[in-house]
């Protein structure tokens, strides 16, 4: 991946967010506040224009300038979430003009970290989480096995939608839909929606 590939990324995934705003926003109001899709389409409209008014040289520093940007753009839970993941992401890969998926696994392992330390959530709490470390797994088990990045990426995008789908018997321990304690139990979590929005734009472009 180089810095190109990253910023294509991002703009798949902001047209992905976009597209879905309503949806993400509907299962918000479920079990939240209703502006999970106003949320991330305001932060990630706001990523394509940094990135469009200047494409930085390496794709560590596209991810850095994504996560920065989405940390001041985004309120509620979901801004700093995302905006830490993704500069952490940013900051763990090297910054050379090329990244392979290998050291791409190992950034998208720091800002899964990322987002553990900041919510303190784990697997199964009906969060982002739940989305985020099965495509983790997943794209790791592929890079592993020699997959290249596209290959790699659908596997991610695949477990990611099976992870958010699997949310929606789950009941919600953090978060606004934590709130709702039993009662979040047949919604999918929002947060997980979008994070499969976000793998299945990597694999779209690779
Ligand atoms: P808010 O809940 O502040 O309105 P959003 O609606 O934008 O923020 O985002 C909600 C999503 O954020 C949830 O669906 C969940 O996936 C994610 N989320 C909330 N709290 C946490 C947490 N502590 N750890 C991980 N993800 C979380
Ligand atoms: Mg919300």
């Amino acid at each position: 991946m180089n810095a190109t590939l990253a910023r294509d990324w991002m703009r798949a995934a902001a047209a992905a967010i976009a597209a879905d705003a309503d949806r993400l926003t509907r299962l918000d109001s479920a079990i939240g506040d209703g502006d999970h899709g106003v949320n991330l389409n305001r932060g990630f409209t706001a990523v394509v224009a940094v990135l469009d008014q200047e494409l930085p040289g390496t794709a560590a520093e596209v991810l850095v300038k994504t996560g920065s940007t989405l940390m001041s753009r985004v309120g509620g839970a979901s801004g700093p979430l995302y905006g830490m993941a993704l500069r952490a992401a940013g900051k763990a890969l090297p910054a050379t003009p090329e990244v392979s998926p290998a050291d791409l696994a190992v950034g998208l392992r720091a800002g899964l970290e990322a987002v553990g330390k900041l919510g303190g959530a784990s697997p199964g709490d009906k969060t982002l989480i739940d989305a985020y470390g099965p495509a983790l797994d997943a794209f790791e088990k592929a890079v592993a096995e020699g997959a290249d990045l596209a290959t790699a990426a659908g596997a991610a995008a695949s477990a990611a939608e099976a992870g958010a789908q699997a949310t929606v018997p789950l009941r919600a321990r953090k978060g606004r839909a934590s709130y709702l304690g039993e009662r979040s139990i047949g919604h999918q979590d929002p947060g997980a929606a979008s994070t499969s929005l976000i793998f299945r734009a990597l694999a779209e472009v690779a």
